[in-house]
């Protein structure tokens, strides 16, 4: 019904839907996949069951070792789920193989399609309406993390390389200043600097994870508030969404760029950055939600690296932006020519403000992990 494309409608027999199902529509605002409700016919009407998917086949290399991902740590969560009396259903997305038994479905064109159930009665929230919102984000990341925190590590692929190496992140940057394609580096002089003057520490993380300090563990990294289910009546967290990016990576990471955005007063790109700061309220509110849930997790080490990681991921992020205003745009999408300088300036301002709250930042931490302050 009203299914005019020819892959569309092969996915949804290939998932075994087929006839069975009422009907097909584009759902959501996704800017990355094209998603699809289907619905199946319930006791009094049609009901919205699952969400199919095309991936992006330009940003997910290996769709392959994506889907891998995805379905090890699904089928992983939900028999920890079930240990800890919830619904499996309902906590974490259910991936449903094709009817060939195939983790995702190739249409005639090479694009892959995946599968999940819709979780009814949730809700998505894009900016935290309130603290308490902020800290529910932080126990649900951090409960995401504990209930994986036996889960082998090795057996995830690293579908994006090098993701949140910030020293090579780094170094990109030096090439595309060297290069400086656009002649932009005389716009930008104090921003560079900024990043110049930070070499050392981009290698804070990097050295602990190489050196075996910091453990590698199974990280989401996309933490943002919107990829948070939360439950429609009792308005807590439910349900961890767009797995999509999992990998190996360090617990700081993801918790850092929760903080990042997350405890940040204005957009990415407000051009005004008197409007620009690093809230440490809402900063110790997430440190409680997540710290609630990992304390006894996370290794001394792990949790004297939190705050290092909120630094880094505003300072790795704001890098990207900068490198690739140097090198003329080509990853982000601007709107202006100095987009994406504003958006590194912006990052650089929450880096800045961190770093001279960086002794409470750790004070708060410490506070509730309990580690005694010496
Ligand atoms: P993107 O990678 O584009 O962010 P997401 O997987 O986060 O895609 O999905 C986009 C939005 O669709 C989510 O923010 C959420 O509102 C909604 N959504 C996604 N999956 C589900 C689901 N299983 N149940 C209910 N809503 C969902
Ligand atoms: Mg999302
Ligand atoms: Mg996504």
């Amino acid at each position: 019904d009203g299914i005019d494309n020819r892959n569309l409608e092969d996915a949804v027999y290939a998932f075994g839907f087929g006839k069975k199902c009422s009907y097909v529509k584009t759902f959501g605002a996704g800017h990355i996949n094209e998603t699809y409700a289907v619905y199946m016919p319930g006791e009094e009407k049609d009901e919205l069951s699952y969400v199919l998917q095309r991936v992006n086949r330009n940003v997910f290399k290996d769709p392959a070792g994506v889907m891998d991902n995805i379905f090890g740590v699904t089928e992983y969560l939900r028999n920890v789920i079930r240990k800890e009396g919830g619904d499996p259903d309902r906590e974490t997305l259910s991936y449903i193989k094709t009817k060939s038994g195939s983790t995702y479905f190739e249409d005639s064109e090479g694009e892959p399609w995946r599968c999940y159930n819709f979780i009814p009665d949730s809700v998505c929230y894009q900016l935290a309406e309130s603290p308490e919102q902020f800290y529910q984000s932080g126990s649900s990341f951090g409960h995401f993390l504990k209930q994986l925190s036996d889960y082998p590590v090795d057996r995830l692929n690293e579908t994006i390389p090098d993701f949140h190496n910030t020293v090579k992140r780094f170094e990109a940057f030096q090439v595309a200043l060297k290069r400086d394609l656009k002649n932009r580096a005389a716009t930008c002089r104090p921003e560079i600097q900024f990043v110049l003057d930070r070499e050392k520490d981009c290698a804070v993380l990097v050295d602990q994870q190489e050196a075996g300090t910091l453990p590698l563990r199974v990280t989401h990294n996309d933490t943002k508030l919107n990829n948070i289910l939360f439950d429609g009546k009792t308005g807590k967290g439910l349900c961890i969404i767009d797995l999509d990016t999992i990998m190996p990576g360090l617990a700081a990471n993801d918790f850092g760029d929760s903080i990042r955005f997350g405890a940040a007063t204005a957009e990415e790109d407000e051009r005004d950055l008197n409007k620009m700061h690093f809230d440490i309220g809402l900063y110790e509110v997430y440190v409680k939600g997540y710290l609630e849930e990992t304390k006894d997790v996370l290794t001394q080490e792990e949790i004297e690296s939190l705050p290092w990681g909120a630094r880094l991921m505003t300072l790795e992020c704001g890098i990207r932006f900068l490198a690739d205003y140097l090198q003329g745009d080509t990853y982000f999408k601007t709107d202006y020519p100095e987009h994406n300088l504003v958006r590194a300036r912006t990052q650089f301002r929450l880096v800045d403000e961190m770093e001279q709250q960086f002794e409470q930042m750790k004070e708060i931490v410490r506070k509730y992990a309990c580690i005694d302050i010496f």
